[in-house]
């Protein structure tokens, strides 16, 4: 559909639909949708899709493998001329929101309210709230293509789980690649109460199971402990811990400024006469963005084979698995400087942050698109009941995003 433009500049499709022209309006639209990882978020994204339509503009959307849950993706052109897509800046959102089980909520978490200065409803600050401002300047981007006044395209990437491991944007990314599509820049606008961060940790998560031999435990030479070898293991894993924190190149930065690593959880044995035949644990590595994830999996794979040596030398049936069930790439801030100056320069403020949480921008920068992470809201109010996102933060994200846009015009 093509959005015709009256004589105040406001296409038509806009004037003739209820889509909410505040921002608080549209974070109190998207609030409503239950997008809860473990749900469709079609519902939110079909939304969005005729919202960008009735402006004008085609959006992409890219599916899981089960087809309910979809990324979308929409450029405003530069220019008047459609073909002008390339290159321009991301903004980026993650649709989906954390569950509300078993958290004592005071109002209903899918339903936006105001109480005093704050907006609360689950995915107030993470992140439907920088959605809602994105969404919000979408009309001024496209009045702005229209009229040939865009100096680069204005792109919004909405992404799909990602809050269970970052597993919608790789596709929203892969699509752009397909396209050719290369933007200059991204701002992920997960909350950062508007500061600027411009690196974060990346994690992979890890399974070990240990495969002993059972035996009565008063044959111990029979058996091979699986619990035993677990702890040799764990403990390994704990001395590298150790180790990683007192390195030369941590950044102190970052609130922890060294890389990390945690067993979580552990199962094993059924009953104290048995030598237990399994055990398992997950550990998790959170590493500074220069460090690798190879750099620490080399040596706790080398420690795997040692001590499944050692076991099968016992009973060659048994042995060490090690397992990735989680990966999400650091981000990096090695080329975001020119992004990082343009970001300072509109907000007046050039601190620089580095965080410990991952979010996509790992993946927009393992791409090769510098990133940044600018969002309203407080990361402490994420994940928790009564999640809540200050007014305040909403007006400080839309007048950002305002003179963004300014900067993306010809006139400037
Ligand atoms: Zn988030």
């Amino acid at each position: 559909m093509t959005v015709s433009t009256r004589t105040d500049g406001i296409p038509h499709a806009i004037m003739d639909t209820d889509y909410p022209s505040s921002s608080v309006d549209w974070l109190t639209r998207l609030i409503v949708f239950d997008t809860v990882s473990r749900h469709s978020n079609l519902a939110l994204i079909e939304d969005v899709q005729s919202y960008c339509e009735q402006l004008g503009l085609t959006v992409d959307l890219t599916f899981n493998d089960a087809k309910n849950k979809a990324n979308l993706f929409v450029t405003v052109p530069a220019g008047d001329n459609a073909d002008i897509v390339n290159h321009g800046l991301v903004l980026s959102g993650h649709t989906d929101v954390v569950p509300v089980d078993g958290q004592e909520w005071t109002s209903e978490p899918f339903t936006a309210t105001i109480r005093g200065d704050k907006l609360y409803g689950r995915g107030a600050c993470d992140m439907k709230g920088f959605i809602a401002c994105a969404l919000t300047l979408l009309p001024k981007a496209v009045q702005l293509s229209n009229r040939g006044q865009l100096r680069r395209p204005l792109h919004l990437a909405l992404s799909f789980d990602e809050e269970v491991g970052c597993l919608g944007a790789p596709l929203i990314l892969a699509d752009l690649k397909a396209r050719g599509i290369t933007p200059d820049y991204c701002i992920v606008g997960e909350p950062t109460n508007m500061a600027m961060v411009v690196a974060h940790k990346g994690i992979a998560v890890y399974r070990c199971r240990v495969h002993g031999k059972s035996a009565h435990s008063s044959l111990t030479a029979t058996g091979v402990n699986a619990i035993s070898y677990a702890s040799r293991l764990i403990g390994y894993v704990d001395t590298l811990a150790e180790e990683i924190s007192h390195r030369d190149d941590n950044d102190a930065l970052f609130d922890v400024p060294y890389s990390t690593l945690s067993v979580g959880t552990i199962n094993g044995g059924t009953a104290t006469n048995i030598v237990p035949n399994l055990c398992e644990f997950t550990f998790d590595y959170r590493n500074l963005p220069h460090m690798t994830q190879e750099d620490i999996l080399a040596p706790i794979q080398a420690k795997v084979a040692e001590l499944s040596a050692q076991m099968q030398a016992r009973a060659p049936e048994t042995g060490i698995e090690l397992m990735q069930e989680e990966s999400v790439p650091a981000m990096t801030d090695n080329e975001s400087s020119e992004l990082q100056a343009i970001i300072a320069a509109l907000t007046g403020d050039s601190k620089r942050h580095k965080v410990a949480y991952a979010t996509e921008g790992g993946q927009f920068t393992n791409s090769g698109i510098p990133t940044i992470i600018c969002g309203p809201g407080s990361i402490e109010q994420a994940h928790k009941a009564d999640e809540y996102v200050e007014l305040n933060e909403i007006e400080r994200c839309d007048s950002f995003l305002q003179r963004l846009l300014e900067s993306c015009t010809t006139d400037k």
